[in-house]
């Protein structure tokens, strides 16, 4: 909820000009008002935009902080008029004169009620004409934005957004040093993590043979930390994985990686809903509810996935048991019969029904078809498998679906898993169409209990579902041995708006019980040894309780700047094929480069 008193942090600057400083400029272009008018100023910044009107040349000029009017008029000044009359796009100049009223206000910028009526420009810098225009809604496409990023940063919805992630990042260290929370950085040149990503490596010229992997985040080294007795740690940190093209992640990503001694879940949980509800206070502006917990097995029943939007409802409803048996194959043969109420779309026309099905049946989404049932006004239904279903049975879904007239049932059938994660999809896309997820409204819920492995077909064995340091629930300790699958973690994730925003567990630290794990996982004593023994030794000198988490900070900020995708709060981000188009990344090296690392290329590769 917005709290009406409280006021949210200038994602701007003010900008006022620090006095005494000797810099080019006297204020900034976001800075003037009525209350400076007669001031003799002097503006320095980029051209946005030039008005020739013949007599008279208008100017916007444009820095971090805003854009101001000039006024350069031919009557009062012809050379000035001259010189103005050639600016070009993005110049660099710096202007004086003296604030005026404008006659004609300009209500959409705060300064817009003054102009400067120029009486000296300088041209700091020239510009050759910008590959696209440098505004919100400009005329560049991504690739054209990407490889001039410096440019697209000039944009003020950009601007806007990496001065929110500082201001974010600022306020995150505030909450966590005001808890007592120590920053320390760990290195990047290490060695393989448990992430369970692909590593980057990276060679090493000293060693020859060897090769550094860098962190996929800093895990070990913030368990060795609680060993060292750095009770609270926390560092934003880069993180690295090189996995293959999925949407919206960054081979390189920022987190807010945070580790405590001596506690228990409860109170990690609570130490982070602190530090959530202190974001949105002051960056937003808003007190947000109390995070409600919600067992994994849960969201999973009733939303279909482990990041489940709880804006709105809309919850799941199994009908296997009335919906079975009636001789429809697809519902007969079917593992879960599973299905939404969109309440009140019992108009939906053939079209949008036709539409519907179409969605769920891409690739991505992978169902094979849509059955709807329409609850009309006037008590009847009309559904897709009239041929099977007489209206009592019908009746008797709405009923379970707590239906209405006026409300469209739409009702998936197939393989478990498969069909409650296809149902997902379609009650979020059901949740746009019906405008429930209000990019202004946030609901926040801790995912608990998540199962602590999961079997992977391909390799044939168990992974860890977070990663092989979580600590099973105590009571689930013995079915590591009898049965892996069902052992549940107290492992708990952070999830806003339907997006995981962080994720974390209470860590195994007794290294009988680390060992079980990594033969629960399949590895072998050598293996483990190889890759783990210095965390395996650590833990004999004395490890205490300890448990922690990791939010992904470039996704929690493109949540609060409303953004899209990760990329748009990244200054430097790279594209979907990891490449940064602008600095041309990755790139070959020279021969004696390769050589120096003892590192003979593939002929193929060379071109
Ligand atoms: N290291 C974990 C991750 O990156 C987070 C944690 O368990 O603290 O997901």
């Amino acid at each position: 909820m917005r709290s009406p008193g409280c006021c949210p942090i200038f994602l701007y600057f003010r900008g006022e000009s620090i006095k005494n400083e000797k810099m080019l400029r006297t204020h900034t272009c976001g800075e003037l008002r009525l209350n400076h008018v007669n001031e003799e100023v002097t503006l320095t910044g980029w051209v946005q935009r030039s008005r020739d009107l013949g007599g008279m040349t208008f100017v916007d000029i444009r820095d971090r902080y805003g854009i101001t009017q000039l006024v350069f008029d031919m009557n009062s000044d012809k050379e000035l008029g001259e010189k103005a009359q050639k600016l070009g796009r993005e110049f660099v100049i710096q202007v004086r004169g003296k604030v005026a009223e404008r006659s004609n206000k300009n209500k959409i910028i705060p300064t817009g009620d003054i102009e400067i009526l120029a009486e000296a420009l300088t041209i700091l810098n020239r510009s050759k004409v910008p590959p696209f225009t440098i505004e919100d809604e400009t005329d560049g496409g991504e690739e054209l934005r990407m490889k001039y990023r410096y440019l697209d940063l000039r944009r003020r919805v950009n601007q806007k957004s990496i001065v929110l992630r500082h201001q974010m990042s600022i306020e995150t260290r505030k909450y966590l040093n005001n808890q007592e929370f120590v920053e320390i950085e760990t290195p990047y040149l290490i060695k393989s993590t448990p992430e369970g990503a692909r590593d980057f490596v990276v060679p090493s010229r000293m060693s020859k043979d060897g090769f550094y992997a860098l962190p996929q985040s800093p895990q070990t080294f913030k368990q060795l930390l609680m060993i060292s007795g750095y009770d609270k740690y926390f560092q934003l940190v880069k993180c690295f994985r090189d996995e293959d093209f999925r949407s919206d992640r960054q081979p390189e990503f920022t987190q807010i990686d945070c580790e405590m001694s001596f506690v228990e879940q409860d109170d990690v949980l609570n130490t982070f809903e602190g530090l959530a509800k202190h974001l949105f206070k002051v960056i937003k502006g808003v007190d947000i509810d109390d995070f409600p917990k919600m067992p994994y097995e849960e969201a999973i029943r009733k939303f279909g996935s482990d990041k489940p939007d709880i804006r709105f409802g809309m919850e799941f409803v199994e009908l296997s048991d009335v919906a079975q048996g009636k001789g429809f194959k697809v519902f007969d043969s079917a593992e879960l019969v599973v299905g939404i109420n969109a309440e009140g779309c019992a108009d939906y026309t053939r079209k949008q029904l036709d539409k519907l099905t179409d969605f769920v049946k891409k690739p991505q989404i992978g169902a094979k078809g849509l059955v709807y049932v329409k609850y009309n006004e006037d008590g009847s239904f009309k559904s897709s498998v009239d041929k099977f279903f007489g209206q009592e049975d019908l009746k008797a879904w709405a009923d379970r679906f707590d239906a209405k007239p006026g409300d469209l049932l739409l009702i998936l059938a197939g393989e478990a898993d498969q069909t409650r994660s296809a149902l997902n999809e379609l009650r979020l896309e059901m949740g746009n169409q019906l405008g429930l997820r209000d990019p202004d409204t946030f609901k926040a819920l801790w995912v608990v209990d998540f199962p602590l492995l999961e079997w992977d077909e391909e390799s044939q064995r168990y992974h860890a579902m977070h990663h092989p340091f979580t600590s099973p629930k105590d009571e689930d300790i013995h079915l590591l041995e009898e049965a892996p699958e069902k052992a549940r973690a107290n492992a708990y994730d952070m999830v806003i708006n339907g997006v995981e925003i962080g994720g974390g567990s209470i860590r195994i630290h007794d290294r009988e019980l680390q060992k079980k794990m990594f033969t629960a996982l399949g590895f072998t004593k050598e293996e483990a040894q190889k890759q783990f023994g210095f965390l395996m030794e650590a833990f004999e000198y004395g490890a205490p309780p300890h448990g922690g988490i990791a939010f992904g900070f470039d996704r929690w900020v493109a949540l609060f700047a409303g953004r899209d995708s990760i990329r748009d709060v990244i200054a430097f981000p790279k594209n979907n094929a990891g490449r940064d188009i602008m600095i041309d990344s990755p790139s070959s090296i020279s021969e004696d480069q390769l050589k120096e690392l003892n590192i003979k290329l593939r002929e193929e590769r060379k071109e």
